[in-house]
């Protein structure tokens, strides 16, 4: 009986790691149907894990399941960055003033080497992968700092939604965009080195608005 519960919930875990990835490396595209029978006999599993899988992934926001009309890859539209966008920045300046009371040598540290290697070229795929990593690297640890496991959540729950955007920017934007981005966080790194609280909410105001008006600006073009 354990070991049955045991390896059904791993298949659900197995489900949905694999579907989760296939949506953010954009396998499977946004507003496209997702077919439960046909993912079950694709990926050898029970119809089951699979209809688990996804309700998870709908609780995150990558998928839609509409009644009546079936199952999608969530598709973002520029209200949905607009709306995400603005949490996102109302969070992380709260973040950044907190942090400023808590930011230890260590930390400066630490983002000072993220600071640093997000401002290597971003030359390939590869590059644009690690670039993604030290960017979510540096804000996750600026919400980090607050010390403030709610907040923590909150935004953490916002993050899917965000890789999603991402990849809609596609490489091109990202790289034009790339020299903004890198002045925005040192920024940011300076004013928490300064502990100043009225530059850091500027600067991290500033990063994330104009992070959302070039993402708004490039869904509408697409
Ligand atoms: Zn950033």
């Amino acid at each position: 009986m354990e070991i049955e519960k045991l390896k059904r919930e791993r298949a659900v875990d197995a489900v949905y790691k694999v579907l989760r990835q296939a949506i953010l490396n954009s396998t499977l595209k946004p507003g496209e149907r997702l077919h439960i029978d046909q993912l079950s006999e694709k990926l050898d599993v029970s119809l089951t894990p699979v209809r688990n899988a996804i309700q998870q992934l709908a609780t995150e926001g990558l998928v839609e399941v509409l009644p009546r009309s079936g199952t999608f890859v969530a598709s973002l539209s520029p209200k949905d960055v607009e709306e995400t966008f603005d949490i996102r920045c109302a969070l992380e300046c709260l973040a950044a003033e907190k942090a400023v009371e808590r930011i230890q040598a260590t930390d400066l540290k630490r983002l000072k080497a993220l600071v640093q290697s997000l401002r290597k070229p971003v030359k390939n795929e590869q590059d644009r992968l690690q670039h993604e990593r030290d960017n979510n690297d540096f804000h996750f640890s600026i919400i980090r700092l607050s010390d403030n496991q709610r907040l923590y959540e909150v935004y953490n729950s916002l993050n899917a939604h965000l890789k999603i955007a991402h990849i809609h920017m596609g490489i091109d934007s990202g790289v034009s965009r790339l020299k903004e981005e890198q002045d925005e966080h040192e920024e940011i790194f300076g004013a928490l080195e300064a502990r100043d609280v009225a530059r850091v909410t500027i600067a991290m105001r500033h990063h994330i608005t104009r992070a959302r008006d070039s993402l708004i600006a490039s869904l509408k073009e697409a």
